[in-house]
């Protein structure tokens, strides 16, 4: 089966080069900007179907204008500002289809109109269709006018891998490429580990209901002091000196040394649970609700579970492995794994589970990553009441159980009885 996949590798410019880079990624923004505005003033002054355009007419006009009004053009593959437009095409497809789907779900993520791009502000990048090769002896890529550029590690590109672009970019002062190829996916066999189940969270990275904790690795927070006075620094020079320029780029740099360094830990901790475990259970964590939260922020950023996610998204069937996202009501934390005992007043200060009905004496987050194991074993099948309002479900001897209200829950001695127990196993 073929798919589609990425190769990012660094490039090693001199001042030529990347005077030349430069120029092309200031090329795209321009033509982005002026795409984005032409289709405003489309919309504005015409009426009907004309108010709406697409890139390929929008490329046709850009070459009309480029003999008169921008010569400069000329200068950088026709691909440019072709890819720009074909870029922001698609952000005004995404706009559409996403005001459609909302129509009937309003839950469904807002995507807005496509912005303009600021010089300085946005990430400066471009890609080139065509003929892009690359020399794994030399260390070289070719790009479309660009011609041979030296990159500073060996290519890793399967020899029967097709190469449909290259996207340059630039981080700091740093430009790399990324080849976007079809190759052919290998038949994997489906994954023989265990099962493993993760509860993501603050205290730890992840609990894993194998036992062993994923420590918080505080990349940015390890360097809070560094960063506090790179960042103070850059506020005290003069806007538009030299200095300025020189303390945003060690700003940037230091910045992009920790993305590293998160990116690496990312991918090791994915890789690891993909490769060796046949199904990995996860909880769908609402990182965007967490974040609200302005005390806390700081540290959900630098875990950064969303992308851990989606990491884990792509490489689970790489692996051979199953990734189950559990609902994010489900409350893990507040079940005994042990017993089922729902303990209704568990406060975040807890931090070890002592279940009355059993005695279980547990740390919160391996106890919430048990639940969720527990979840995809026994309840796969049906969904586990989140609300009171709940239908039914079914319970560790696999009876359908309704959840009884709250009252009807409290036994004779004030305690909260269990969720789900029925008569048979009770
Ligand atoms: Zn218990």
């Amino acid at each position: 089966m073929l798919r589609t996949r990425g190769y990012k590798y660094e490039l090693c410019v001199n001042n030529k080069e990347r005077t030349l880079l430069t120029k092309c990624a200031g090329i795209s923004r321009f033509t982005w900007n002026w795409g984005l505005a032409s289709r405003k003033q489309r919309y504005r002054t015409q009426t009907g179907t004309a108010r709406y355009t697409d890139a390929i007419k929008q490329h046709k006009e850009l070459n009309r204008l480029k003999n008169t009004d921008f010569p400069w053009m000329y200068e950088v593959s026709k691909c440019v500002p072709q890819e720009a437009l074909r870029d922001l095409d698609r952000g005004y497809q995404n706009f559409f289809t996403n005001h459609q789907q909302r129509k009937k779900n309003r839950t469904i993520r807002y995507v807005g109109l496509p912005r303009f791009k600021k010089k300085g502000k946005c990430k400066d990048s471009f890609r080139l269709t065509g003929v892009v090769r690359l020399f794994p002896a030399v260390k070289q890529v070719q790009l479309p006018r660009l011609g041979k550029l030296r990159l500073k590690e060996t290519p890793n590109l399967p020899v029967s891998a097709r190469i449909l672009s290259a996207t340059i970019s630039r981080t700091a002062d740093r430009w790399s490429v990324a080849l976007t190829v079809k190759e052919e996916q290998p038949d994997r066999k489906p994954n023989g580990g265990p099962l493993v189940a993760l509860d993501k969270g603050l205290s730890v990275f992840a609990a894993l209901s194998s036992g062993i904790p994923i420590a918080r690795p505080n990349f940015l927070l390890r360097q809070a002091r560094k960063q506090c006075r790179l960042s103070k620094a850059h506020s005290r020079k003069e806007n538009g000196s030299n200095n300025k320029r020189k303390s945003a780029l060690r700003l940037a740099q230091f910045y992009r040394r920790i993305t590293n360094q998160r990116h690496n830990f990312l991918h090791q901790t994915s890789t690891y649970l993909a490769k060796n475990h046949s199904v990995i259970v996860t909880e769908d964590l609402y990182v965007k609700g967490l974040m609200q939260n302005k005390k806390l922020s700081k540290y959900w950023a630098d875990l950064s579970h969303g992308l851990f996610q989606r990491f884990l998204a792509y490489k689970a069937p790489f692996y051979g492995s199953t990734l189950i996202e559990i609902d994010r009501w489900f409350p893990s934390s507040k079940l005994c794994s042990n017993c089922l005992y729902y303990q209704q007043d568990l406060t975040l200060a807890d931090r070890v589970f002592h279940c009355p009905l059993c005695g279980l004496v547990l740390d919160r987050d391996q106890n919430a990553a048990c639940n969720v194991a527990n979840y995809y074993v026994i309840y796969r099948f049906r969904l586990f009441p989140v609300a009171e309002s709940s239908a039914e479900t079914l319970n560790a001897c696999g009876e359908v159980v309704k959840p009884a209200s709250e009252q009807a829950r409290v036994d004779e001695s004030g305690r909260t009885a269990p969720r789900t127990v029925c008569n048979n196993c009770s």
